[in-house]
This record gives structure tokens, C-alpha cells and sequence, in this order.
């Protein structure tokens, strides 16, 4: 399996987004998210994407270098249309207003509707906790036929509709980031590329049935769906994620008015909120450590909190290089090829 050093990656979507249209300074930060998502261990959300990503701009379905212009709302509420730039930009770009905005006046409830994929949700509410605020996304995706069967349900009918929410606290702020699928259809993605098996219970066949094949969703026969995570809890999130994120924003709800469509489009429902305005901050401080320290005290060195498993992959894929699948570097290495841009060597080599 190739390794890369993520500065090279970086380099290398960069210059793959910039020969697509995308300015430098935009190609740049679309780039670095996609490869944090790597480091962080989510490559379903990385650079597995970029292929995809480049398409999409091609066929006119991405507007590189989009500003977000304000549609709905005034004072701290604010709808924003994305003008289908890429979400990495679009999302920073929300999040920064929204950040400001609640600096100045405590809370800002924030939308966004009319984006290309915003990626991994987390980066918003690192860049929030940054900022120490904290925040919550609920977010619907709507790309092609709905790949989430509801509770109960025998076909896809949602999105796989992550939900995230960051809280401050130092230098390891909390960063609770999932979708409401049972897994990421990204995994299933990478799963398939690796020829590798999901776990038990997260997808059903087009009969309903049970499956840890990926095929079942990427493979040539009829498409099956993907579970709710967590049974009708998860399930109930993710409906809630479509009417929040799809529905109040005004972006629209699964399914996409044009299921042939290949491009990625979120609507995200958030908001931003400075703690100090809900009482005494280093009280909150105190107490946010004191309950965290409580629940790891239970097998020290044994109990993760939200964010940290991000925080540690991303440790050793920095030092490691990050690990891609065959077909992922086959794709990106095709698409380089194919546009003339130079590919890094690996840091271990392809098969
Ligand atoms: P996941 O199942 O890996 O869960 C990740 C979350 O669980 C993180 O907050 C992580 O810190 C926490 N976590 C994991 N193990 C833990 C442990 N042992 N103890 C404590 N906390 C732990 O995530 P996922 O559902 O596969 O989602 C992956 C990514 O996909 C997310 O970043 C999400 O935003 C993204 N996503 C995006 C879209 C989109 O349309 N833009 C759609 C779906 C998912």
C-alpha cells in the first residue's frame, strides 16, 4: 500500500485543483482539508475525493473560487448560498462569520444551502473550538439516489447526514463528528477499493437482507442501502439532519431533484456560541476538564474522548506519511497524468 508525506499530497491536490480553475490560495486550503481528513484517519473524506472533485468541476458542477453571499436572515442569523463552490471553502468561510458573529453578539445560527460537499464537518468545529467557541452542525447530503434506508425501511431515502459538535477545551478541544449512517458511505468506498468487507449490520441488500459486501452499494448489481447507526436513534437524527439541513435552509431535502447529478451537495444547520455568554468561563473550563478526567478516570488510558482518535492518527500519519488503498493512488495518479501534473514519489511504493 503507497505512503505519501502529506506536504507532498498537499502539493499534489493543490496543483489538481489549480489546473481545474481553482486560485492558488483556495486550491491550497480545499487541499489541506482534504489531506487533514487523511491524517486524521477519515480517508473517506480525503483525497479519495479529489478524482470525483475534478469531474465535477469539469463538468461545470463546481464553481471554483465561489464566494458565499448572504440569502436569508439578518443580525446573528444568517442563510448563505454557496453558489456550488467547493464546501471545503464555502463551510471555512460560513464558519469565519459565524465566529465573528458571535464574538460581537454571543450567538450566530448559521445556514448554508447550495454547496458542492463540505468534506469532514469537523474541520468547522476545530475551527470554531480554535476560536474557543463552541458550535453544532446537522448537515443533509443529497447526491444521486439517497443510499440511507430509515429504520424499518427497505430502501435508501436519506443522506448519510453527519452531525458534529465541538467543544473548547485547550489545546485537545472535543470534536464528536459522525454520520448517521452506520458507517460513511466513504468507507464503503474505501472498503470496496481495498476489497475489504464492512462490519455486520451496516448495510442491506436490495431484498432488505443483511450484507458486509460493498458491492452492494459500488458493485454492478442492484444497489442495497446503508442502516441508520444506532437503530432508530440514528435514524431519527438523520431525519432531523434532512429537515435542519436541507429543509430550513432552504438547499432541499433526498431526494435531489436531479438524481443523475454527480455532484456532492450539503445543506448545513448550525450554530456558534461563545460560551462566556452562558456564565463564568473558567467555571465552564473547570468543569468541562472535571468531567472529562471523570469518565477517563473509569480505565485510564483506555477511555478516548471525542477528537482524540483524529488527534492520534493524525500524529503518526504525519511522521508515517499517510497510508492510501491501490485504487485511490491509481485514480489520483491517473487524474495527474491526465491534467500534467507531476506526482510525488512515494514514501512506500505502489503495488
Ligand atoms: P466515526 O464513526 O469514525 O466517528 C467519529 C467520531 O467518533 C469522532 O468524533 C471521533 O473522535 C469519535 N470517536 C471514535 N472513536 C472513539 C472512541 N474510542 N472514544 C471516543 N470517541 C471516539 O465517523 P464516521 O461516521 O465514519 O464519519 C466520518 C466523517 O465523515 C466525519 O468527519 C463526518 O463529518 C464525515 N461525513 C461527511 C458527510 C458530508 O456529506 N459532508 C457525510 C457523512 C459523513
Amino acid at each position: 500500500m503507497p505512503r505519501i508525506a502529506d506536504t507532498d499530497l498537499t502539493a499534489l491536490v493543490a496543483a489538481l485543483l489549480e489546473k481545474v480553475g481553482s486560485a492558488p490560495t483556495e486550491a491550497a486550503q480545499v487541499a489541506a482539508d482534504l489531506v487533514a481528513a487523511n491524517l486524521k484517519g477519515h480517508d473517506s473524506h480525503g483525497v479519495q475525493l479529489v478524482p470525483r472533485y475534478i469531474l465535477n468541476t469539469e463538468e461545470g458542477q463546481i464553481t471554483p473560487n465561489a464566494t458565499v453571499t448572504r440569502a436569508f436572515g439578518e443580525g446573528p442569523i444568517g442563510v448563505f448560498d454557496g453558489h456550488m463552490g467547493f464546501g471545503q471553502s464555502t463551510g471555512r468561510q460560513v464558519t469565519a462569520w459565524a465566529i465573528e458573529t458571535a464574538k460581537a453578539q454571543g450567538i450566530a445560527m448559521l445556514g448554508i444551502r447550495n454547496t458542492h460537499h463540505l468534506g469532514r464537518i469537523g474541520a468547522y468545529a476545530e475551527q470554531a473550538a480554535a476560536a474557543g467557541m463552541i458550535s453544532l452542525f446537522f448537515v443533509n447530503a443529497v447526491s444521486g439516489p439517497p443510499v440511507v434506508s430509515p429504520f424499518g425501511g427497505m430502501d435508501g431515502r436519506m443522506g448519510t447526514n453527519p452531525v458534529c459538535i465541538g467543544i473548547p477545551k485547550g489545546e485537545a478541544p472535543l470534536i464528536l463528528d459522525f454520520a448517521t449512517s452506520a458507517i460513511a458511505v466513504g468507507k464503503v468506498k474505501v472498503a470496496f477499493n481495498a476489497g475489504k468487507q464492512v462490519p455486520p449490520g451496516a448495510l442491506i441488500t436490495h431484498l432488505g437482507e443483511p450484507s458486509t459486501d460493498p458491492a452492494v452499494i459500488y458493485g454492478p448489481g442492484p444497489r442495497g442501502a446503508l442502516g441508520p447507526f444506532g437503530a432508530h436513534k440514528g435514524y431519527g437524527l438523520a431525519l432531523i439532519c434532512e429537515i435542519l439541513g436541507g429543509a430550513l435552509t432552504g438547499g432541499g431535502t433526498n431526494p435531489p431533484a436531479d438524481p443523475a447529478r454527480k455532484a456532492i451537495v450539503n445543506g448545513m444547520f448550525g450554530f456558534v456560541l461563545d460560551p462566556a455568554r452562558m456564565g463564568s468561563l473558567p467555571a465552564f473550563a473547570a468543569e468541562v476538564e472535571g468531567i472529562c478526567r471523570y469518565v477517563q478516570e473509569s480505565a485510564f488510558g483506555h477511555v478516548l474522548l471525542p477528537g482524540d482518535p483524529e488527534r492520534r492518527t493524525a500524529h503518526r500519519r504525519h511522521d508515517d506519511g499517510i497510508p492510501l488503498d491501490d485504487v485511490t493512488w491509481g485514480d489520483l495518479v491517473a487524474t495527474a497524468t491526465r491534467l500534467g501534473v507531476p506526482v510525488p514519489a512515494t514514501l512506500e511504493p505502489a503495488a
